[in-house]
């Protein structure tokens, strides 16, 4: 789960980490009035989205009285910013953040993240900051530096010493930075983070450290222990297909394609977006609906997966371990009631492929039912290819 920048920086804050003063804002009357009680030169106007790049996308604005903040605010709110994490579409404005403006001698690097060939949590940092840290790592991946955290004993003080001289933090600076990274440590593993990134970390004009920018992910499935980070939950922000399959239970991804499929385990769904995509399809989503699915399960997935006119064809890839495949025929059956005005006919070609448990019966079920557009395949392999052509020929039409 993501959530905002002020909503990033308050939780840091709250471990000790040195950020800029300041608050939210939803309208531009608050921006100013938040503006007023900062008191400062410079104020900055931050657009909160969850996705980074605003910078270069003009979201962020430094303003030098309250007018410039009144305007700059005005600008914003509503606005939709494209950048380059958002994707084409873009993501409204419905949030500023009002801060005090800094003097930033140096833009540095520091994130924590978890590695998972060596199952810890990494640090990694880089005096290369504020610009985008994949074009570092792509083209100066040695100004890069990592430290890895034994869980037992967490951040060791050297390591974060050896961190702060590694990324060439001025002297005078080398202590507050070190403590911070020891704070921000303690910040990430206290929430069940999966991420957390500073991009920039600041050294001012005072050589004071400072989070200029906050960007923290949590870990979903510890989300029950932090009430507190769920009730931070912005629902514009999460794409409305993703909400809904959460409520049903359904473990689904949108992916931006059009070929949508349902499969059960996640094995076996990550293997079906890979073949679709080998055999030149654009997967629509990832969707594992689980080992327990009920045909009302099955037949809300159906719904998800057409809801918007998103997918030009499905294709199920069932292996009836737990499930049984007459249960999940049968959910086809009521999805294509519910979904059809006639009870038959599906929207988009349905390519079926069965295997496992009660397999005779299911495929009876499927063949019995006249339900139009529904073929069925006889392998994974066959049943992709075919379905990516279904929706290939779709397209020329
Ligand atoms: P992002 O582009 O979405 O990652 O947004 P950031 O919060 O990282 O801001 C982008 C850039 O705006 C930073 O790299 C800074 O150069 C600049 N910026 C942000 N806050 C301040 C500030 O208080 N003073 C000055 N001078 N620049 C700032
Ligand atoms: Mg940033």
């Amino acid at each position: 789960m993501n959530i905002h920048e002020y909503q990033s920086k308050a939780i840091l804050k709250s471990y000790g980490v040195a950020v800029p003063n300041g608050s939210p804002a939803f309208t531009v009357e608050e921006a100013v009035e938040a503006a007023k009680a900062l008191d400062s030169g410079v104020i900055v106007v931050k657009a909160q989205i969850h996705a980074g790049g605003r910078g270069k996308a003009g979201g962020v604005k430094l303003a030098h009285n309250l007018d410039e903040v009144r305007e700059y605010a005005t600008e914003l709110l509503g606005k939709t910013l494209i950048t380059h994490q958002t994707g084409p579409d873009g993501k409204k404005v419905n949030r500023l953040l009002i801060e005090a403006g800094s003097s930033i001698k140096h833009e540095y690097y520091l994130s924590l993240v978890i590695d998972r060939q060596t199952a810890r949590i990494v640090m990694m940092g880089s005096e290369e900051g504020g610009v985008e840290i994949e074009k570092v790592a792509a083209e100066s991946p040695e100004k890069i530096f990592r430290e890895y955290i034994d869980p037992a004993v967490g951040l060791m003080p050297f390591q974060a010493k050896r961190m702060a001289y590694a990324m060439n933090f001025p002297p005078a600076a080398i202590r507050q930075a070190s403590t911070l990274m020891m704070k921000l440590y303690n910040a990430f593993v206290g929430k069940d983070c999966s991420q957390v990134e500073i991009n920039p970390l600041v050294v001012t004009a005072e050589d004071d450290v400072i989070a200029l920018d906050a960007k923290l992910n949590f870990d979903d499935s510890g989300l029950y222990r932090h009430p507190d980070i769920e009730a931070l939950r912005d629902e514009t922000e999460e794409d409305p297909k993703e909400r809904r399959a959460a409520q049903a239970d359904l473990n689904y991804v949108n992916l931006g394609g059009d070929v949508a499929c349902m499969v059960n385990g996640a094995g076996l769904a990550m293997a079906t977006v890979d073949i679709l995509k080998h055999y030149g399809g654009n997967p629509a989503n990832f969707l594992d609906v689980g080992g327990d699915s009920t045909p009302e399960k099955i037949a809300e997935a159906f719904q998800i997966m057409l809801d918007g006119g998103q997918s030009k064809g499905i294709f199920v890839n069932i292996f009836g371990g737990i499930n049984k495949c007459d249960l999940v025929a049968q959910g086809i059956v009521e999805a294509a009631k519910i979904i059809s005005e006639d009870g038959k006919t599906l929207p988009v070609p349905v390519v079926v492929r069965l295997e496992g448990t009660n397999v005779e019966r299911g495929r009876e079920i499927l063949l019995e039912t006249p339900i139009a557009n529904v073929i069925m395949a006889k392998t994974m392999e066959g049943g992709a290819e075919q379905i990516v052509k279904l929706v290939q020929a779709a397209a020329k039409n």
